[in-house]
């Protein structure tokens, strides 16, 4: 039996980051990701700069491929009443597409060892690892990162409670040609049940993505009606989906997204990214957060695996109190602006005091963000 130093559950953003990272400092990573690269993602592909210097310690620099500087945020309800203001720290448009690609090539530059199998179960006894995977072997760890999203077949293996409950929104996105969009700007337009954001990628295209309540969207007749009936009532969306043509077939959507407390570490396994916690998507910060929690993994496991006497229970404690210290309260803020986001009366004051006050806005944008995340 092959006991491994590291295995990462999942290869998304926060995956790849944390076998990069451990990669780098010469530890042995194996990674088990359940779809070929690389993939389209729902995602509103805005990027906060705060990961810029991280990434680029990593080896990845996302300018050298084309992401759009955006230092603009436009926000408007969904009578179509727009505040401005200037993002504090500004960010990048990047399609997941390429970002995965970029991170994947680095991992596997680094001799990351990338299988592309799905798992199907963790289990932790006598202090080791075993991840079993759907084609019915078993690999052994000291360490695994689950790092699988926001929601997979292992959280009900896992228990975790959120994964037996109804959920009650879904997101849908796709990318669009021939659109009239600032590319410095993101947009972030509500509508009734919900909000979509609008950025520029790489390629030029803009990617529309939006979260909507199941509830509402239900009572119409699939994503283009939807679009036609509530979408659209929005001024602003109304007009880009007018001028714009999508380029997927069909538009991505998914369903059951979770916003509740998920545990940081369970059954031993260190949780990173929205396995670990989503953050609400109109604060513009998941994958920032997704890199950061896969830098406060990489380092925990780094010290448990280079230490002469390694202690697991301290490894488990250290990452519970850095996880929460970096990002509990941030995703307290995304609760409460969601809160204000989905209510007509509260976000009509929210648009008219946002107009008065950028101070105001850059005071919100500031706390649903982290400071920049240093190497
Ligand atoms: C509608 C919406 C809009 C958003 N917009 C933004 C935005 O504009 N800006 C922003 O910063 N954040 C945004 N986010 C959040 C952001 O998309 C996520 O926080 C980010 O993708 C998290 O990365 P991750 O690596 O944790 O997960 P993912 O990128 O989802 O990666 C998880 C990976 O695990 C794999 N996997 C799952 N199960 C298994 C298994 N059993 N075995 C092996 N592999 C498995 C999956 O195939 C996947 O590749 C948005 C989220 C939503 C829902």
């Amino acid at each position: 039996m092959k006991i491994e130093d590291v295995i990462i559950v999942g290869g998304g953003l926060a995956g790849l980051t944390a076998a990069i990272d451990l990669a780098r400092s010469g530890h042995k990573v194996h990674l088990f990701e359940a779809k070929e690269y690389p993939q389209h993602k729902v995602c509103g592909e805005y990027v906060s700069n705060e990961v810029i210097p991280y990434l680029q310690h990593l080896g990845v620099n996302v300018f050298h491929h084309g992401a759009v500087y955006i230092d603009q945020l436009q926000i408007s309800d969904s009578q179509g009443r727009l505040a401005k203001s200037p993002l504090p720290m500004g960010g990048f448009g990047l399609s997941r597409f390429e970002f995965d690609r970029l991170l994947f090539a680095r991992a596997t530059a680094l001799g990351v060892q990338i299988k592309i199998l799905k798992v199907a179960r963790i289990q932790f006894a006598k202090d080791i690892f075993t991840v079993t995977t759907t084609d019915g072997q078993s690999h052994f760890a000291k360490v695994v990162i689950g790092a699988y999203g926001k929601r997979s077949n292992l959280d009900k293996d896992l228990e975790r409670p959120f994964a037996y409950k109804k959920q009650s929104w879904l997101a849908v996105k796709s990318h669009y040609n021939e659109a009239e969009h600032p590319g410095n700007v993101v947009g972030l337009h509500n509508f009734e049940g919900g909000y979509g954001g609008l950025s520029r990628t790489e390629t030029g295209m803009v990617n529309f993505c939006y979260l909507a309540h199941y509830h509402t969207f239900k009572q119409y007749n699939g994503v283009a009606d939807f679009n036609r009936k509530v979408v659209a009532k929005n001024p602003h969306l109304a007009r880009f989906l007018s001028q714009a043509t999508p380029t997927f077939s069909e538009p991505l959507t998914i369903a059951q997204i979770s916003f509740d407390e998920k545990a940081t570490v369970e059954n031993h396994v260190l949780m990173a990214g929205d396995s670990a916690g989503l953050i609400h998507p109109l604060c513009g910060n998941g994958m920032a957060m997704a890199i950061h929690s896969a830098k406060l993994a990489a380092g925990v496991v780094r010290r448990f695996l280079d230490s002469r006497r390694p202690h697991r229970a301290k490894m488990e404690k250290r990452y519970r109190k850095e996880w929460d210290k970096a990002f509990r309260q941030r995703l307290w803020y995304g609760r409460k602006l969601q809160g204000i986001l989905m209510n007509a009366k509260y976000m009509d004051l929210g648009i008219r005091m946002a107009r008065s006050s950028t101070a105001l806005m850059r005071q919100v944008i500031t706390r649903t963000h982290g400071k920049t995340l240093v190497p």
